[in-house]
């Protein structure tokens, strides 16, 4: 199948690195601990990393929004903070889109709840115009458009993951899990 490409894959590339550059390093000088919301912000994550001081290793965690059906009604279950060890530090949280805020804002007051004393976001790309809940986003790669979007790391329906470059998707309405 042809995609329609929004973002091509030297476009995401240039903008993880301009992104690596903003990101200030924690005012304790300790490298941040950095989160990927999985599977969805891994090669993100992976680009992001790379090109961040230090290169740092990053951890994932899983996250999925309970609807029915196409639509989320704004439960969000996370798995895998349980392992990791933010007490007292800065949190880097990646995700691949931030849609309606709800899952951003659902593991950001989890790593304070478990003790992180300062928490980013990192959104390779944002949906501002689906917004449900209002959340800082400190570091937003793309603000796109109210389209359903796959490639580098998003699905649908567990396809597309791999495509080099962000597409539109023309059929499907929405999956939200990550
Ligand atoms: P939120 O909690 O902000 O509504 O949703 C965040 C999650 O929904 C993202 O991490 C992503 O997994 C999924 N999502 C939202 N919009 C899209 C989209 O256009 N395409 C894909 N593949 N996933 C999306």
């Amino acid at each position: 199948m042809q995609f329609e490409i929004l973002i091509p894959r030297a476009d995401l590339e240039r903008r993880a690195r301009e992104l690596a550059t903003a990101i200030a390093p924690p005012a304790d000088g300790a490298p941040p601990v950095v989160v990927a919301v999985l599977e969805g912000a891994r090669p993100f994550a992976d680009l992001l990393c790379r090109h961040l001081p230090g290169r740092p290793s990053w951890q994932g965690i899983r996250a999925s929004s309970y609807g029915d059906g196409t639509v989320s009604r704004g439960a969000v279950a996370v798995q895998g903070e349980e392992q990791l060890e933010v007490r007292g530090r800065t949190v880097l949280l990646v995700e691949d889109i931030v849609d309606t805020g709800r899952t951003v804002q659902r593991i950001r007051e989890s790593l304070f709840a478990r003790g992180a004393v300062a928490v980013q976001v990192a959104t390779l790309l944002s949906k501002p115009a689906r917004r449900v809940v209002p959340v800082v986003l400190e570091h937003v790669g793309f603000e796109v458009p109210d389209a359903f979007v796959i490639g580098f790391g998003m699905d649908a329906a567990g396809c597309y993951r791999d495509l080099p470059y962000v597409a539109i998707h023309p059929t499907e309405g929405g999956s939200r899990s990550a």
